[in-house]
């Protein structure tokens, strides 16, 4: 039997009392440890994250709640040798994949340090100015921004354990906010293991931070009015926890990020000769092979003006054909695993149901693996599908296949490629490719309403940009509609979500003493 992990929970270590949940290493297939939540008693952890970790985080201000960041970031940077040998062993991730996540995750802690560094030794934010409210000014109205005095449950999916963890809880302790995350069955080690290091170095408030590891059973249920609740995953997860009463009948406040059918588009004022062009081929293959293709933000759909499809389908697959694909340990392989047995087999699900409407242009599923074993590695190529009428492809503009595929779409105009974009109903991220910075600058106001960050791709920010499909601490992380509607990160926008506005109506003398 493999090692069943701890749950930290009521200040406690604690396993569940069932047999666990198996994680497997999806390259060699072998099982790596298990996971149980069974038997805790999760009202009374919960209670404890409130009382006992809110109120010491509330105790310290923001500065203070920043340098506890600081010291985190610390441990993590001193544990990442454990965190990349788990990374490879239960998510199937080469080297440059397994940083996007915890890199990306220590990155991310690190700049709400500096940025909660900014905000000073205060213990609630002002909001705006006072206004008065009539003609004498002796009575205004201030807002103001207090920690909420609840607990920030995360629910997390399974491809970031790490960087999912850390983007998410690094706003909320510099809010104030106590932490309980329940990382994805899959991958929950990498989340335990960083919660356990940080845990045990005794940096933060007892309370502060917990994680329950296995089902997600009894968890909503625990969750009280000023408790507010992040959940990162697919579209009906989402809407089984907008409906459970915690949120429909105590106003748990909750955020979603949800699936989304990205897209990439080559503005038509740029020929196939252009560095706009290669610019757009170069960031397709690689957002359908970082982490293949698993990744929220990733390019889903490519369009480019109808006379450069064929140029178009050349490019990307000629790029895409030097992509090596195997076990992650191998110096040679370019793009590892997907993360679990049924993450391959949905994929190709997905791929076969996206095959009946569209012509493969490049076909990497049956591709050799390198140093794996093909009927045990979870590993397939990366494949690029095309249609030739755009207009009719209601499944390409409406199916997130969670892997190494993408959709390359023509479009007759400008107009008639952002009314395509907008199929998507909604979406974290588009790239626009081009060098008209007039057709670029309104194309992504075009597409702002519809999406939460428009990542604009020039050959002047060819070596400085930061890629379609990573997300920035400094920027907005979300989309609307389909996308969940939720917004994370965006620099210090992300701690209203942890916080709660009042307005504090009274004499310019008390609200003088607000400060
Ligand atoms: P999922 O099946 O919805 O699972 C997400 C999380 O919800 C897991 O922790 C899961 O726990 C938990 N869960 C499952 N059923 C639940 C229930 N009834 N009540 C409460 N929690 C429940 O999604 P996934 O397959 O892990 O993630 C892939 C999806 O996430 C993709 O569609 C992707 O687009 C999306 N995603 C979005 C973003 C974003 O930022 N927008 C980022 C990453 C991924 P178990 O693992 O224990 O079942």
């Amino acid at each position: 039997m493999t090692e069943l992990l701890s749950n930290y929970l009521g200040g406690t270590w604690q396993r569940g009392s069932g047999a666990g949940t198996a994680l497997f290493d999806p390259v060699l297939g072998n099982e790596l440890v298990r996971v149980d939540a069974t038997g805790l008693d999760l009202a009374a952890g919960f209670a404890f994250a409130r009382e006992q970790g809110g109120a010491a985080l509330r105790a310290l201000t923001y500065r203070q709640r920043a340098a506890l960041l600081g010291e985190v970031v610390k441990v993590l940077q001193a544990n990442r040798d454990a965190y990349y040998d788990i990374a490879t062993a239960n998510s199937g991730t080469v080297r440059n994949d397994s940083a996007v996540d915890i890199d990306g995750g220590i990155f991310t802690l690190g700049t709400y340090a500096r940025l909660g560094d900014t905000l000073g030794d205060r213990h609630h934010l002002p909001d705006g100015e006072a206004a008065r409210l009539g003609k004498d000014p002796l009575f205004q109205s201030q807002h103001v921004l207090v920690p909420t005095r609840g607990v920030a449950l995360f629910i997390n999916a399974f491809n970031f354990p790490a960087w999912g963890l850390w983007e998410k809880a690094a706003p909320a302790l510099l809010a104030g906010v106590p932490v309980i995350v329940k990382p994805a069955t899959a991958t929950a080690w990498l989340t335990q293991r960083m919660v356990r290091d940080v845990v045990e170095a005794g940096i933060l408030p007892a309370g502060a931070l917990s994680v329950v590891c296995g089902s997600a059973a009894g968890m909503l249920d625990a969750l009280q009015p000023f408790d507010v609740v992040s959940f990162t995953g697919s579209a009906d997860t989402a809407a089984v926890i907008r409906s459970h009463p915690a949120i429909a009948r105590r106003s748990v406040r909750v955020n979603i990020e949800a699936d989304s059918i990205n897209a990439a588009v080559l503005l038509p004022q740029d020929g196939a000769d252009s560095a706009a062009f290669d610019l757009l081929a170069k960031e397709v293959v690689r957002e359908m092979t970082v982490k293949s293709g698993q990744k929220c933000t990733a390019i889903r759909r490519v369009f480019v003006p109808e006379a450069l499809y064929a140029r178009a389908t050349e490019a990307i697959g000629a790029r895409l054909s030097k992509v090596t694909v195997g076990n992650p340990r191998h110096d040679t392989v370019r793009m590892g695993a997907l993360v679990s047995r049924a993450q391959f087999d949905a994929v190709q699900a997905g791929l076969d149901g996206l095959r009946r409407h569209a012509q493969v242009l490049h076909d990497g599923s049956r591709q050799p693996l390198v140093d794996a074993d093909p009927a045990v590695a979870c590993c397939i190529g990366p494949t690029l599908l095309g249609v030739t009428d755009a207009d009719a492809a209601g499944t390409v503009h409406d199916t997130e296949v969670f892997g190494p595929v993408a959709t390359l779409l023509p479009y007759r105009d400008t107009a008639h490629a952002l009314a395509l974009v907008r199929r998507g109903q909604g979406s974290l991220v588009a790239s626009l490719y081009g060098s008209d910075a007039a057709a670029l600058g309104a194309a992504a106001l075009e597409l702002a309403d519809s999406h939460g960050r428009v990542h604009v791709i020039s050959p002047d920010v060819a070596q400085l940009h930061t890629g379609h499909g990573n997300v920035m601490p400094q920027s907005l992380h979300g989309g609307p509609g389909r996308a969940g509607g939720g917004e994370e990160l965006g620099g210090l926008r992300a701690l209203h979500f942890y916080h709660r506005r009042c307005a504090i109506q009274a004499s310019t003398a008390v609200l003088g003493t607000l400060a």
